[in-house]
């Protein structure tokens, strides 16, 4: 079994371990290690940039749910080799504040009637997709991008915790008074490790309200 250490603690850049398996496909020739610190793409948020033994890989998880690590040419490493692991920490950092913030603009815009559908949180391309709810809703034209940016903040700014759960194979994200919503990404530790919240855009089209955002981690 892989232990996905990325699961439970995004602040964790480098680690020593050895080899769960290895393999050849399409891609290339690639490993998995026993303790795994990448976050493959996936929940719109983007892979890690990761090194083993500071040769740059490429991650990638598998339909079984492996994460694995495609080699550059002519690297090898035997069964038993202990190797290290390492990514980039503060673009795990930025993915994780701007994962975590759109989180949070999905719960805040609940009061204005609209959920969240959709997500994509990579870096200058950050937006949540919302739908109508059923009851309460707030027409586009009397949204304030403004208002909304402040609601935000102000939450950002309590500090609450974000917390990850394990349900047998469910994994759900959940910061201290919103709801539990299951997820693979990263997270903040909590919510006032993120800073410079901001609404780059609101647009509405077909039905569909698209927020455009971003937002930073402090620096750590
Ligand atoms: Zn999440």
């Amino acid at each position: 079994m892989q232990n996905n250490i990325y699961l439970t603690n995004t602040y964790q850049y480098e680690i020593e371990t050895t080899l769960l398996e290895q393999g050849k496909d399409d891609e290339g020739c690639w490993i998995a290690l026993k303790d795994n610190i990448f976050h493959p793409q996936g929940g719109g948020q983007p892979t890690d940039t990761a090194w083993v033994n500071n040769k740059s890989v490429r991650i990638k998880k598998q339909s079984s749910g492996l994460v694995i690590a495609y080699l550059p040419n002519g690297v090898t490493f035997s069964p038993s080799e202990k190797v290290t692991a390492s990514i980039d920490g503060e673009k795990r950092q930025r993915y994780a504040a701007l994962h975590t913030a759109g989180h949070l603009l999905n719960w805040e815009l609940r009061r204005f009637g609209w959920m969240a559908q959709k997500g994509h949180h990579f870096p200058d391309e950050s937006r949540v997709e919302f739908c109508m709810m059923e009851t309460n809703v707030t027409p586009f034209e009397q949204l304030d991008s403004q208002q909304i940016e402040d609601i935000v903040n102000q939450s950002i700014n309590s500090g609450r915790k974000v917390e990850i759960k394990q349900n047998g194979t469910l994994r759900t994200s959940y910061i201290d008074q919103t709801e539990e919503m299951p997820c693979g990404g990263t997270h903040v530790s909590s919510l006032n490790c993120i800073e410079h919240f901001s609404i780059k855009s609101m647009k509405l089209k077909k039905g569909i309200l698209r927020i455009s955002y971003d937002a930073q981690h402090i620096a750590i």
